[in-house]
């Protein structure tokens, strides 16, 4: 509730301020400032040479206890266009979100577009929604479409132009999702059990037929208990779980102290990889995009899995 009405708020202040950089169009590249490497990805993506695209947060960076620097602010207080996950992914960054918004310059939540239906809003996150939508391929395309359209908005001469590259792209995401389901199928159902450290995965599991557990609820600013370690330490010894998995934004304690309960119980589950949940891997690497980030976390489970 609180999460619909502060983003009511900043969308409220973006459209009502929207006019100080909407429509600058003085031929130089839009500087595009974003949160989480998925999204800066993808406005490199659609606005190509028409935008410069700054990512805050890099690789291994956790965005739910992220706090903007003092040179984030210098950078979101340059940009033309702010893009953010929204449904307080970026929980820290909250209130510099609604000042950008109020100082004029347009500033979108990627996840806006997200159909309400399609929303995760299960019980453990106390009525807040679940902010990891780029999980679902499809529903991150709602995310590039509201990129395409913000970029466009800020750029007009350059609506067909940054038209034609999201088409482009879109339809990448189409493959990437046809990919995913082809190697999910060919774990059997029953071995569909998805463990990682905080609660990421829950559209992945709910688009491509997953069983999730994250030991960390949906935010890492809540921790473990115990309570909760022995219990999936069970199920996983019951259901003979083979890998659970670490993620490269989290630190991997509590992972291996869930590795050594199951031991304790006389069953050996293995740390099955990494897997890119809240950030990309490092520029330049296949990891390094949005579709190879998805790739690889794919290819590790099904690889772990089978
Ligand atoms: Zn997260």
């Amino acid at each position: 509730m609180r999460c619909s009405v502060l983003l009511a708020i900043v969308g409220l202040l973006a459209f009502g301020c929207g006019s100080k950089e909407a429509g600058k169009d003085d031929g130089g590249k839009l500087r595009v400032v974003s949160t989480v490497g998925m999204i800066a990805d993808a406005v490199k993506e659609v606005g190509g040479e028409e935008v410069e695209s700054i990512g805050l947060m890099g690789p291994g960076i956790d965005p739910h206890l992220y706090r903007a620097t003092a040179g984030d602010v210098e950078k979101l207080e340059s940009a033309d266009v702010i893009f953010y996950g929204g449904l307080e992914l970026e929980g820290r960054m909250t209130d510099i979100f609604v000042k950008m918004a109020g100082r004029g310059t347009p500033t979108h939540a990627v996840s806006e577009r997200v159909p309400g239906a399609e929303l995760r809003e299960p019980p453990e996150f106390h009525g807040k929604f679940d902010p990891h939508i780029w999980f679902d391929v499809l529903l991150w395309k709602h995310a590039v479409e509201s990129i395409r359209d913000g970029l466009a908005k800020a750029r007009p001469a350059s609506t067909a132009k940054i038209g034609e590259r999201a088409d482009a792209y879109l339809k990448k995401l189409d493959d990437l999702h046809r990919y995913v389901q082809e190697q999910v199928a060919r774990v059997p159902k029953e071995q569909r059990i998805l463990i990682t450290a905080h609660d990421a995965f829950g559209y992945f599991g709910k688009r491509y037929g997953f069983e999730v557990i994250g030991i960390q609820g949906t935010s890492t600013a809540t921790e473990a208990g115990a309570g909760d370690l022995r219990r999936i330490a069970d199920l996983i010894t019951q259901k003979r779980v083979k890998a659970i998995f670490v993620e490269s934004s989290v630190p991997p304690a509590t992972i291996e102290a869930l590795q050594k309960a199951v031991q304790s119980r006389g069953w050996n589950v293995a740390i099955g990889g990494e897997l890119f949940s809240d950030a990309m891997g490092q520029a330049g690497t296949p990891e390094g995009t949005y579709i190879g980030m998805v790739r690889h976390n794919v290819d590790t489970i099904v690889g772990a899995l089978l």
